[in-house]
């Protein structure tokens, strides 16, 4: 499944980048195929409507801020989500994952996931201003007081989605205080991570030829000949859901312990290969590698360090979960720090 995940404001073009994407691909795979032949990829269009998933599972801004932590029906949104994207999962499926995709963590995750499945993954980031997306969920919001008033409706019943087409109609609105949070609450993709790169940005002025140019740079990097081999590492490991204090206090710990043992074998030159043991005897050590020509300081090490354990705290809400020991958090984290370094250097 080479995975595209798209990522963008709310009411920002997601979902008409995404069918252009989609019609795009749909042209390249025919191309590609001669007659008579299977194709070489099959394409999956997935979304919050295609999963009948309402705008308001976003929507915390009814909910008292000390039961936000707790804010269920979006995580049971994602491991709707989360499932679907599992269930067409192989290195001959392109999926397209429109949707906010406004979570980090969440985008690790997939990425984890395709990495997993030895396939690649890559972000199509839209650009659109705050203002522009805020004027097309007013003239939605518009809209649906016009044809509500028209009907001769009342507003509540008509929120009050009886399992109608309404509620998950693509067209339909964001409340003003859903949009608002989700705005404030996005958090960027940056495409010096691994798990955000390559990045595809598209802006809403950008024509059909730009586009295009884009969608086949994009083609390019996840299905063209020069596609980078993609390695599963141990770091796609599943994070707790329910990570209990003993989890973190163990996370904690370990990765620790990883820091240390960096610290403490690294020479002042750099580019050393630190060996770290996992912790269970008998097993293969792992190893660091370190960017050559300068030396790793503790600073950045934490840095790393608190990045990993945000990402691996649990809470992102997916089905399939697992806790981690320490010896698979310790492999973890190195492959995590491998990556880090080698994104840098
Ligand atoms: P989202 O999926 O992010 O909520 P949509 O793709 O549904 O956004 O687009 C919202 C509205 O803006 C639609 O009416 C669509 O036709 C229009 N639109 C989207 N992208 C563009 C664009 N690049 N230029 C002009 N109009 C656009
Ligand atoms: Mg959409």
């Amino acid at each position: 499944m080479p995975m595209i995940i798209v990522s963008g404001f709310p009411t920002s073009g997601k979902s008409t980048r995404a069918r252009q994407l989609y019609q795009y691909l749909e042209e390249r795979i025919a191309a590609a195929t001669t007659t008579g032949t299977t194709p070489k990829y099959r394409l999956h269009l997935i979304s919050d409507q295609s999963l009948s998933i309402h705008r308001s599972v976003y929507d915390l801004s009814s909910v008292p801020a000390h039961v936000r932590s707790a804010n269920a029906s979006e995580k049971d949104a994602r491991a709707t989500i989360y499932g679907a994207v599992k269930r067409v999962l192989s290195d001959k499926d392109i999926v397209i994952l429109d949707g906010l995709n406004y979570i980090k963590g969440w985008r690790y995750q997939l990425h984890c996931e395709a990495k997993a499945m030895r396939t690649p993954s890559c972000i199509l980031q839209i650009g659109c201003s705050k203002d522009k997306s805020k004027e097309v969920n007013d003239a939605r919001l518009r809209r649906q007081a016009e044809q509500l008033s028209a009907a001769g409706t009342d507003l509540a019943a008509a929120a009050d989605d009886g399992g109608g087409g309404a509620a998950t109609d693509p067209e339909a609105p964001y409340e003003p205080a859903n949009w608002e949070n989700l705005v404030f609450r996005y958090e960027e993709p940056n495409p010096m991570t691994r798990w955000d790169s390559p990045l595809f940005p598209v802006i809403w002025e950008d024509d059909a030829d730009q586009a295009r140019k884009v969608f086949e740079q994009l083609w390019d990097a996840i299905a063209g000949e020069g596609r980078k081999i993609i390695k599963p590492n141990q770091a796609t490991e599943q994070r707790s859901r329910d990570a209990g204090g003993d989890y973190l206090y163990t996370l904690d710990r370990e990765t620790q312990d990883v820091v240390k043992r960096i610290l403490d074998q690294q020479s002042d030159e750099g580019g050393d290969e630190i060996s770290i043991s996992r912790g269970d005897s008998g097993a293969e050590a792992l190893v660091v590698e370190l960017p050559a020509g300068k030396k790793v300081g503790l600073p950045q090490l934490q840095r790393l360090r608190r990045a990993y354990l945000a990402l691996n705290r649990g809470g992102i809400g997916l089905e399939s979960v697992k806790n981690m020991g320490p010896p698979q958090i310790r492999e973890s984290f190195v492959g995590y720090l491998n990556d880090a370094f080698e994104k840098d250097s």
